[in-house]
């Protein structure tokens, strides 16, 4: 495959002349024909892949409610403008600077949700290990209570009996899909449209959640 230089600067290490692209169509079982575009920078590593559906796509939402195990296999094309919002658990990820696209399913998108919750858990374990002489910080450890409960609900949506969870994802360029015939697209609202990031931006969980 061949790369095309592209004269900008690379988002993260700010490198000029290091940033290129390679595009090419490809396949995607279930979503038909896309053109999947990678930019890579070669001095410090980062790369974004897209996504870009052969047939013109609007601005959409898609929603798919988990409510039982099958649904995890359902297949999921995230581009990299897409905000990933579990509504349940009042959960969100952001299109970040190292927002990348990827194709997966239900549980692989769950799977990414966990491993922050993971670190966010590692962190606040630490941060109270740090300052068990300052007493126990109560705040933290409901935090901590609240994500181990989050990490609890999503490893048991493989049971018949698990509460449900929506995934939904939001997004602004159109380009992402949940493909299961009970997944339901709407348009984006005027509101969503103005406050959708669409990324490079910092990956954030919903602030007052995560802060
Ligand atoms: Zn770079």
């Amino acid at each position: 495959m061949e790369e095309q230089d592209i004269n900008i600067p690379c988002p993260i290490c700010t490198l000029s002349g290091q940033v290129k692209m390679i595009a090419h169509v490809d396949e995607i079982p279930y979503f038909g024909e896309h053109t999947q575009v990678t930019i890579l920078c070669h001095d410090c590593g980062w790369r974004q892949t897209d996504f870009i559906p052969a047939e013109g796509k609007k601005a959409g939402a898609w929603t798919l409610r988990v409510d039982e195990p099958s649904k995890l296999t359902a297949r999921v094309v995230r581009s990299s403008s897409c905000t990933v919002h579990i509504p349940e658990l009042d959960l969100q990820v952001n299109p970040g600077s190292n927002a990348t696209g990827y194709v997966s399913n239900i549980e692989g998108v769950l799977k990414r949700f966990k491993e922050i919750v993971v670190m966010v858990l590692r962190d606040l374990q630490g941060d109270l290990e740090e300052n068990l002489e300052a007493g126990i910080d109560s705040e933290t450890m409901d935090q901590i209570a609240r994500l181990n409960q989050i990490l609890q609900h999503m490893e048991g949506l493989d049971q018949d009996d698990a509460s449900p969870l929506s995934i939904v994802l939001l997004d602004p360029h159109g380009h992402s899909m949940i493909m299961h015939p009970d997944a339901e697209e709407r348009d984006l609202t005027p509101e969503e449209l103005r406050e959708l990031p669409v990324g490079p931006d910092p990956a954030v969980f919903s602030a007052d959640e995560m802060a």
